[in-house]
């Protein structure tokens, strides 16, 4: 990256900030960037790699020291997962999942034996976690879900299918939602956090994917398990606020990890454009390759801002900003997929061979348009806040 691109990139980040950033970034490049093709080819899922975060203070950036977590501002949370998906999807995405979806939901809605029981596995790594939304049924109209759970002597029994299940065979904790009363759509959806090694009636299969193998995507199903009254997050019936909050975390994380994927391309154009020759001169010096140079640039920095403007209204003790989140996460998830058609056409032909990593971020930057709302649903989401038919 020149100089005047890194400087736009951390401006006004303090210096523990761009600390974070560059031992982020050396890490990154020099412990996962070397395996991630090799993994994506054997479809390998690179719990190895995972491991490597927990001793640094990696896989509990949103977790307070007091639970063994690294918190220090969720600015610096955003620059993990940014430069942690510059390098590999799946690696930021467990670090995302973890923290967003698992912690913070533990943190603001769990009694003090859930933090006890759960957090400081969580931050020091032997606790990876999976967030069981998604149905067979559909992901986006989650107050729709069709998995109940019903209340018994000392637990509930739960029923349902959970499909696209990141890390799920290597978690130690699920985060799940599940309906008590189907009639009552979002009022009836409830949250709760299983030990899928000890709870029986949980299977899991293989949900086989075109892109992201690594991943180990899984399909979840739960036959009358049995989970006990520990498991309840927050209130029966109150999942939707717990799913919300959530949600609002997940889509900044998910949004700086489309930051990582959409400097990534152009990290990979750049030296390509001025290396690749074409009738006589590299193609970095003609016109319409500048173009794509140019806009990478621009939407790069554009979710970028939005990003970080969003870490900082969280750092300024604004709990949920639905519309910003939307904002961010809706912008940077376009900025990352469309880069990734403007490298692509940079590297021409190239692109689609195994040779060369920009063929691969297309469809990794594509899921991430889907992951914890899809663009519709956030172009929906900012509309109705314009139109104030949304108020939060
Ligand atoms: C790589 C990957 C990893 C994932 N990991 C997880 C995970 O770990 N846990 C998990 O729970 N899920 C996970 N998901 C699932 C993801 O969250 C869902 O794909 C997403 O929520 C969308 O749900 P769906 O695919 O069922 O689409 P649907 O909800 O069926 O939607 C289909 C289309 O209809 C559109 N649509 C729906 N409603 C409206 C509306 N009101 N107005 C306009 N358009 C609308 C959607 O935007 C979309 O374009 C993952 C997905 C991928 C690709």
């Amino acid at each position: 990256m020149s100089s005047a691109l890194e400087r736009m990139s951390d401006f006004d980040l303090n210096d523990d900030q761009r600390q974070v950033r560059k031992f982020v970034k050396e890490f990154a490049e020099k412990e996962i960037l070397p395996h991630v093709e090799e993994y994506e080819r054997e479809e390998k899922y690179p719990l190895d790699l995972i491991q490597k975060l927990g001793p640094l203070g990696l896989m509990g950036p949103m977790i307070p020291e007091e639970y063994g977590g690294s918190f220090s501002d969720v600015v610096s949370y955003g620059i993990i997962c940014e430069e942690l998906a510059r390098i590999d999807w799946v690696v930021a995405s467990a670090v995302s999942v973890a923290n967003s979806l698992a912690a913070s939901s533990i943190l603001n809605f769990g009694t003090d034996e859930q933090k006890q029981r759960w957090l400081p596995g969580i931050a020091s790594g032997a606790t990876l976690c999976s967030a069981l939304l998604t149905e067979p049924g559909g992901g986006t109209d989650l107050g729709n879900m069709a998995s109940t759970a019903t209340k018994v002597d000392g637990g509930y029994r739960l029923t349902g299918t959970k499909v696209f299940i990141s890390h799920a065979a290597y978690a130690g904790l699920f985060f799940c939602v599940a309906s008590m009363d189907l009639s009552k759509k979002h009022k009836g959806v409830t949250a709760f956090l299983i030990d899928p090694h000890n709870t029986e009636g949980i299977t899991m299969s293989d949900f086989p994917m075109r892109t992201l193998k690594r991943d180990n995507l899984a399909e979840v199903h739960m036959d009358n398990a049995f989970v006990p009254d520990e498991a309840l997050l927050g209130k029966e019936g109150a999942g939707f606020p717990v799913l919300g909050a959530a949600l609002d975390t997940g889509r900044f994380s998910v949004a700086a990890r489309c930051v990582g994927q959409a400097q990534r391309c152009l990290d990979l154009a750049i030296p390509y454009a001025m290396e690749r020759k074409a009738f006589g001169q590299p193609i970095g010096e003609f016109q319409m390759i500048q173009q794509k140079i140019s806009d990478m640039v621009c939407r790069t920095e554009q979710a970028r801002l939005l990003v970080y403007r969003l870490g900082r209204m969280k750092d300024a003790g604004i709990g949920r900003a639905s519309l910003e989140s939307s904002l961010a996460k809706l912008n940077a998830s376009q900025a990352a997929v469309q880069n990734a058609l403007d490298g692509m056409q940079v590297f021409g032909g190239y692109s689609c061979t195994e040779e060369y990593e920009i063929g691969r971020l297309l469809l990794e930057a594509k899921s991430l348009e889907f992951g914890e709302g899809t663009s519709e649903l956030h172009n929906r989401l900012i509309a109705e806040f314009a139109l104030g038919i949304r108020k939060q």
